[in-house]
């Protein structure tokens, strides 16, 4: 069976877009792999994050995850920072890349201008070789992500051939994959730009999963839309609208021919009161369930111990198999 394998940075709150973009195909696919899950708590450190803060995020990134399908029976869900063998695999990895090609990833120049001067930029800067480790240490064959992680993936694409070719083939190489629909989306309020966790927590264009459902429907309805007043799917000239029917879509499982066709002769604002609705029904459901896991935090623990110990497992092996092949092991 071939392995799938995601994760998730513990840097603000989940949104629904990292519901749409990572989690969603993941839960649908779980059976169909071995499937692993990983809380990016390492990646969150590269730039500072209160302790107190990621140590929260962790505990609702796992209840969220579990609220939202995942099955224990076919998915292992641990923290990055409890199998070491990622870092260890990924100090191995930066000497794989140039400084070149580093610096000219695009999130990372796109996170450097966000920096203020003060702040460090090597965490950022090898984030690439660490994400290779990641997804390499388990021959994972599948990785579901949002549009933003694609060069990411192409990237450990790379460094994994690049050690294939000296060293003979090690590692599988990832495929990314990317949802049709809902592979980007935008910020409600400003839709040329994307929704991020990393939004204040008063954002009003970010939905996040765990907001109280009055804010989401607030949020929803002050999206900003055009003034041409009709309703199809446009991303360049409607990104307002193209968003909200990306949304609809994936909430209702339906394509962006069915979504437009359905809501074609709908005002703006009962368009959006219907995705509003939608959305807000979804969320509910998510939250019930997340609230009975995350009143637990023993059993939480608990998981992402079991989980650790698993991957770490695996981890340990493929490590063992590259130090060999490296000339490490005696
Ligand atoms: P991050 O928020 O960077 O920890 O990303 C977690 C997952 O959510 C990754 O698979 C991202 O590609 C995905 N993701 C983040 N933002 C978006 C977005 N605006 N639209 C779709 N997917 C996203």
């Amino acid at each position: 069976m071939k392995t799938m394998i995601t994760g998730v940075r513990p840097t603000g709150k989940i949104t629904l877009a990292n519901y749409i973009g990572g989690i969603k195909k993941f839960i649908e696919q779980q059976k169909d792999y071995n499937s692993l899950i990983f809380i990016a708590d390492i990646h969150g450190l590269t730039t500072y994050i209160d302790p107190n803060e990621i140590r929260n995020n962790i505990l609702d990134i796992t209840a969220l995850y579990l609220a939202c399908g995942i099955d224990l029976s076919h998915t292992l869900i641990f923290q990055q920072s409890d199998v070491l063998e990622h870092c260890n695999l990924g100090f191995l990895m930066s000497f794989q890349c140039s400084v070149g090609e580093l610096s000219r990833m695009t999130q990372y120049k796109s996170k450097k201008a966000e920096l203020s001067k003060k702040d460090k930029d090597m965490g950022l800067f090898i984030y690439p070789a660490l994400m290779a480790a990641d997804i390499l240490l388990y021959d994972a064959s599948i990785v579901p992500v949002g549009a933003d992680q694609r060069q990411h993936i192409e990237k450990t694409r790379d460094l994994g051939e690049r050690f294939n070719k000296i060293y003979g083939k090690t590692f599988e190489l990832p495929e990314y994959q990317i949802p049709k629909i809902g592979s980007k989306i935008m910020n409600l309020q400003n839709p040329s730009v994307k929704m991020s966790k990393s939004a204040p927590k008063d954002d009003k264009g970010t939905i996040f999963m765990l907001d109280d459902i009055e804010i989401t429907k607030k949020k929803i309805m002050s999206a900003c839309t055009d003034s041409e007043g009709k309703i199809y799917f446009d991303e360049d000239n409607k990104p307002g609208i193209s968003n909200l029917l990306s949304i609809i879509a994936v909430i209702d499982d339906l394509s962006i021919e069915d979504v437009s066709k359905k809501y074609k002769d709908y005002t703006y604002n009962d368009f959006k009161t219907e995705v509003a609705d939608k959305v807000i029904d979804f969320i509910l459901k998510i939250q019930n369930e997340f609230y009975k896991y995350r009143n637990n935090e023993e059993y939480l623990k608990k998981i992402l111990k079991d989980g650790a110990d698993k991957a770490r497992n695996l981890a340990n092996k493929k490590m063992e198999e590259v130090k060999k092949i490296i000339g490490l092991k005696l």
